[in-house]
């Protein structure tokens, strides 16, 4: 059973999202603030963490980075406000997604749904078999998850890695940010583009020399991005 903590201080929200995980057979645990919440997210038995912003003692973005530093659980955000998914994309707290007040209770649990399969695949078992493809210093394990650069292995969150590996398998074609939303990120109409700008950001910091002066996530101007062999 898949374990889900609520980090919501609004507790007629949090009980009806409660209620609904419940009846889709999650487990769920609530915290009613950030510093509660924390400690729970730290336990390390949750499987995915519903933060909301605005939270007594401790904000949600303060949690989310906090969680971060230590555990790459994943974590969607409830955001209430334009300004709060600006600040989500713009801080790079490592969020894994947002979904927008009000929300409808499937919308929520599709994006939990999927956010938790992103997570299996990104720790298969031992029996999978490594699909290792090489492109000049750069070596991705395509069923492992795994990337490395000369010698140095690379730790990629799980969507820099879809995002690569989707790329990179395509190498040289052109996909604009609604395109990688939509066969990345798996939605048509709830995602922000930006998203796609800030993963394309830090995945450039991982892997590139100079991020500045990219030579295999290019940018395509006025049309999207695409993968180069070196
Ligand atoms: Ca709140």
């Amino acid at each position: 059973m898949k374990k889900i903590l609520v980090i919501e201080d609004e507790v007629s929200i949090s009980d009806i999202i409660k209620f609904n995980l419940k009846k889709e057979g999650y487990e769920v645990d609530t915290a009613y603030d950030g510093g509660a919440g924390l400690e729970k997210a730290l336990a390390g038995d949750v499987d995915l963490i519903l933060l909301d912003i605005m939270l007594p003692v401790m904000d949600g973005f303060e949690v989310c980075k906090k969680v971060r530093e230590k555990s790459a659980v994943p974590i969607l955000m409830l955001t209430a406000k334009e300004e709060e998914v600006d600040k989500v994309l713009g801080l790079e707290l490592g969020a894994d997604d947002y979904i927008t007040k009000p929300f409808g209770m499937r919308e929520l649990i599709a994006r939990i749904r999927a956010n938790i399969r992103r997570t299996e695949q990104m720790n298969p078992s031992d029996d999978i078999p490594a699909d290792i493809k090489t492109f000049g210093l750069l070596q991705i394990d395509m069923n492992r998850y795994e990337v490395s650069k000369g010698e140095e292995s690379l730790d990629l969150t799980l969507r820099e890695f879809e995002l690569l590996k989707y790329l990179a398998e395509r190498e040289g074609k052109v996909f604009s940010r609604e395109q990688l939303l939509e066969e990345v990120w798996g939605y048509e109409y709830y995602g922000d583009i930006r998203t796609v700008d800030v993963t394309v950001r830090r995945l450039r910091e991982k892997l590139e020399d100079d991020p500045a002066d990219p030579k295999y996530i290019m940018t395509k101007r006025g049309i999207g991005y695409y993968f180069q062999n070196n």
